[in-house]
C-alpha cells in the first residue's frame, strides 16, 4: 500500500471542475509536498451544458473553494433561487383549488421556546386555506413579490433568507476551470480512448490520443453519462429506477426575456404537463426552459408542441435540444482505485436539483474520507454505502412530488399514483404521516440531501391529509401558535419592504468589483 500522491480527474464538466477545486483546496495541490491533481478533458466531447438550478449547499461549497459571490454571479449570469414553485401538480389547470405550491429553502419559523408550528397549522391555527409554506415562513411572500433573499449590504453568501442560485452551466464550468488552475490543478486537453487494467482489476493507466498514457494512484471518473472509467472499463452495474420515476427525455431551449428590465423570478417554476413537467429558470440575461417527459407516455413531437406552447412566441425560430436520460445510479460508485462523481455515478430527474448537490456530497466524502495512506477499500466501502442511501432517499423524495397527485387527466399521472410504483420505504413513511406529520427523527439527516422541512413543504403542498389525534395536553399552545402565525404574516410585509427587487440585487452584484 503506497500513499496517494497523484489524482487524475477525467472529465471537465461541473463534476470534474468542482471536484478539482474542492480537492485542491482541501488536499493542498499547490504545496510541493502535497498531492498532485490533474484534470483531463476532451474538447471534442464537450460538457452536457444543462444543470442550472442548485440547492443552498452550493453557497458553502463556493465559499470553501474561495470564489467570491460577486465574481460567481457576474461570471455565471447567476441569479438567486429561493425555492421551487410547483404549478398544477395537485390538479390540472382550470380546476378549483390551489393551482400551485411553493417549496421554500428557509426552514419553518421556530422561536426559541416557542411551539413547533406544523401540528398547529394542521389544526387550522394559521387560518383556512393558508398553505404551510406561506404560514410558516417569510420566504414565499418575498419570492412572490420578485424580491431577493438578501440586502445589498449583506456579506458574501449571507442573508436573512436561505437561498441557492440559478446559473449558466457552461460559464460555471469555465469559471471553475480557471479557478482550479490558480489552486494548482494541472489541466490536459485530450480524449481518453482506452483504459488499461492491472492484474488486480484496478486501473493501471488511461490512454489518450493527444497526451499518451496517464497514470495516477486514484482516478476520478467525471465523464458524464458515458462513465468511461467506472462503467465502460470497470463494469459497475447501473440500477435503473424507471419503474418509479418515469421521465426519460428532455427538450431544452434558451430564450431571451421579453424586456431587458423584466422582473426575474427568484425561484424555479416547475409546471406539470400531461406527460412530465417544464422547468423555467430565470438567469440574468436569458431564461432556460425545458420539458422533461416520459417517452412511454407521449411522443417527441407532442412534447415539442407542449414546450413551444408553454414558451409562446419567444420559441419561434429556435430549435430545442433533445437529451435522452438514463435515470438511475450505480450502487457501487467507488470501484478499486476509481470513484465516479457526477453523471457517471448516476442521474435522477432534475425536479429538485439533486445533480449538483450529489456532486458536492460525493466530493466532500472523497475529501473527508481521503485514504492518504493508500488503503482504499475501507473508504470505498463507506463511500458506496453513503452514496447509495443518498440516491435511494432522493428517489423517495422526488416520487413524493408525483404519487400524491389528484390528477387523473393522463396516464402519466395515474401511473405515478399507482402504489405499485411507490418504493416501500416511501409507502411506510406515508402511512405513518397519516396520523402525525414528518418529524426530524424520521430522517438520518447526514444521509439526506433534503432537510425534514423540504419533505413537509412538499407533502402538504400536495395536500396530504394528516389527521392529528391531538388532545389538549399534547398540543397545549394553540393560542401561542395563532399569535406566531400572525407575527410571521406581519414580518413578511416588513421583509418585502426591506429586501430589494431580485433584478436590482443581481445587477448590484454584477457591478461590484
Ligand atoms: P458532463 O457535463 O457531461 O461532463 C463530462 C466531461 O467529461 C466533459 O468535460 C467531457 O469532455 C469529458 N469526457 C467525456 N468522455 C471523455 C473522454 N473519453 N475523454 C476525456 N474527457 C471526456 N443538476 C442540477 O443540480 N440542477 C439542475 O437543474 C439540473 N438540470 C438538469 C437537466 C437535465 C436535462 C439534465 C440532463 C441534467 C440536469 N442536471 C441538473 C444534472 C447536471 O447537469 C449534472 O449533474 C452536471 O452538469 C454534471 O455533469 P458532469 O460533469 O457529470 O458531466
Amino acid at each position: 500500500m503506497a500513499p496517494i500522491r497523484n489524482i487524475l480527474i477525467v472529465g471537465g464538466g461541473t463534476a470534474g471542475w468542482l471536484a478539482a477545486c474542492f480537492l485542491a483546496k482541501t488536499l493542498g495541490a499547490r504545496d510541493a509536498q502535497a498531492i498532485r491533481i490533474t484534470l483531463v478533458e476532451s474538447k471534442e466531447i464537450g460538457i452536457i451544458g444543462v444543470g442550472e438550478g442548485t440547492f443552498p449547499s452550493i453557497r458553502g461549497t463556493l465559499s470553501a473553494i474561495g470564489i467570491d459571490e460577486a465574481t460567481f454571479i457576474r461570471d455565471c449570469s447567476a441569479t438567486f433561487k429561493q425555492g421551487i414553485r410547483f404549478d398544477h401538480w395537485v390538479r390540472p389547470s382550470g380546476t378549483p383549488g390551489h393551482d400551485h405550491y411553493f417549496h421554500p429553502f428557509s426552514q419553518p419559523s421556530q422561536r426559541p421556546g416557542g411551539p413547533e408550528l406544523l401540528p398547529y397549522w394542521l389544526m387550522g391555527a394559521a387560518g383556512a386555506n393558508v398553505p404551510f409554506a406561506a404560514a410558516a415562513t417569510l420566504q414565499k411572500h418575498v419570492a412572490d413579490q420578485s424580491h431577493g433573499p438578501k440586502r445589498l449590504t449583506d456579506g458574501d453568501y449571507l442573508g436573512p433568507l436561505n437561498y441557492a442560485y440559478h446559473f449558466d452551466a457552461g460559464r460555471f464550468a469555465a469559471l471553475l476551470c480557471r479557478h482550479a488552475q490558480t489552486l494548482g490543478v494541472h489541466r490536459i486537453e485530450a480524449t481518453v480512448d482506452g483504459v488499461t487494467l492491472g492484474d488486480d482489476g484496478a486501473i493501471a493507466s488511461v490512454m489518450t490520443r493527444e497526451a499518451g498514457a496517464l497514470t495516477a494512484d486514484l482516478y476520478i471518473d467525471c465523464t458524464g453519462f458515458r462513465a468511461r472509467l467506472v462503467g465502460e472499463a470497470l463494469g459497475a452495474p447501473f440500477r435503473s429506477v424507471s419503474d418509479t420515476l418515469f421521465v426519460d427525455r428532455a427538450l431544452a431551449m434558451q430564450v431571451p426575456y421579453a424586456r431587458v428590465d423584466a422582473p426575474i423570478p427568484s425561484y424555479t417554476i416547475a409546471t406539470a404537463h400531461e406527460a412530465g413537467w417544464t422547468w423555467d429558470i430565470g438567469l440574468h440575461e436569458r431564461r432556460g426552459i425545458g420539458y422533461v417527459y416520459s417517452s412511454r407516455h407521449t411522443s417527441d413531437e407532442r412534447a415539442e408542441r407542449i414546450l413551444r406552447a408553454y414558451i409562446g412566441p419567444a420559441a419561434n425560430d429556435r430549435e430545442p435540444r433533445m437529451l435522452k436520460l438514463n435515470v438511475g445510479y450505480r450502487e457501487t460508485q467507488w470501484v478499486k482505485n476509481c470513484v465516479a462523481i457526477g453523471l457517471s455515478g448516476g442521474f435522477l430527474e432534475p425536479l429538485e436539483s439533486s445533480g449538483i448537490g450529489l456532486i458536492e456530497a460525493a466530493t466532500y466524502l472523497v475529501s473527508y474520507l481521503f485514504p492518504h495512506d493508500g488503503n482504499l477499500a475501507p473508504a470505498a466501502k463507506l463511500f458506496n454505502a453513503q452514496m447509495k442511501t443518498r440516491y435511494e432517499r432522493i428517489v423517495d423524495f422526488v416520487k413524493l412530488h408525483y404519487c400524491l397527485t389528484q390528477r387523473t387527466d393522463h396516464a402519466f399521472w395515474t401511473d405515478n399514483a399507482d402504489p405499485a410504483t411507490i418504493p416501500d420505504t416511501l409507502r411506510d413513511q406515508l402511512a405513518m404521516w397519516r396520523a402525525r406529520p414528518p418529524h426530524r427523527l424520521d430522517f438520518v439527516t447526514d444521509l439526506e440531501m433534503y432537510p425534514p422541512s423540504s419533505w413537509q413543504y412538499v407533502l402538504y403542498g400536495m395536500e396530504y391529509a394528516t389527521r392529528l389525534h391531538a388532545n389538549a395536553t399534547s398540543l397545549p399552545d394553540l393560542e401561542a401558535a395563532r399569535r406566531e402565525f400572525q407575527t410571521i404574516a406581519g414580518l413578511a410585509r416588513h421583509a418585502v419592504a426591506d429586501l430589494p427587487p431580485h433584478r436590482t440585487l443581481v445587477e448590484h452584484f454584477c457591478k461590484r468589483q
